[in-house]
């Protein structure tokens, strides 16, 4: 008797100590969050992940992507590549991608004068979301940023006489 009665005290004890208060009730949360989560999306792998996108432009003045699609709020790193050869003076490539309703021959105009800020017209900074640095065959660049609202958001190369051929769309879902 005496023995599992100790046992039986113990038993409390370990009880009380592991889930007393509130943490057994916040424990329970947790684990009805974390199972409810795969649920909601199609692809769990990626849904708690950043979006990680590869974009290239080569010596034909083209992109080899013109849609993406992310969704909204998760952060997005992409990597634009130049896979040509061609120096960064004749042949470069960046990616800008611009606010939704920018008038995007307007901005080309003013792009191609700046010259001196590897065609990012500082005029209109506040038409950027993101963009990357200009680059020469072989180079690359990678930046991150995110997109709270929904919608298709233009994105173009800005060097002289490219953004005609070289845009495509961020589709944010
Ligand atoms: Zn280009």
């Amino acid at each position: 008797m005496k023995r599992s009665s100790t046992i039986a005290v113990l038993a409390c004890v370990l009880l009380l100590s592991s889930c007393g208060g509130n943490s057994g009730k916040d424990t329970s949360t947790v684990q009805t969050e974390v199972a409810a989560a795969p649920a909601e999306t199609t692809s769990p792998a990626t849904a708690e992940v950043q979006h990680v996108l590869a974009l290239e432009g080569n010596d034909q003045m083209q992109y080899n992507t013109t849609t993406f699609r992310v969704a909204a709020g998760k952060p997005i790193t992409l990597t634009l590549k130049h896979s040509g050869t061609m120096d960064k003076n004749i042949m470069g490539h960046n990616f800008v991608l611009l606010k939704q309703g920018t008038d995007i021959a307007a901005f080309a105009q003013k792009a191609m004068a700046a010259k001196d800020h590897e065609y990012i017209p500082q005029s209109e900074s506040t038409r950027i979301i993101a963009y990357t640095k200009l680059l020469g065959g072989g180079e690359a660049d990678t930046i991150t940023f995110e997109l709270a609202e929904k919608g298709a958001y233009d994105f173009i190369c800005t060097f002289p006489g490219h953004y005609a051929m070289m845009k495509g769309k961020l589709i944010v879902e």
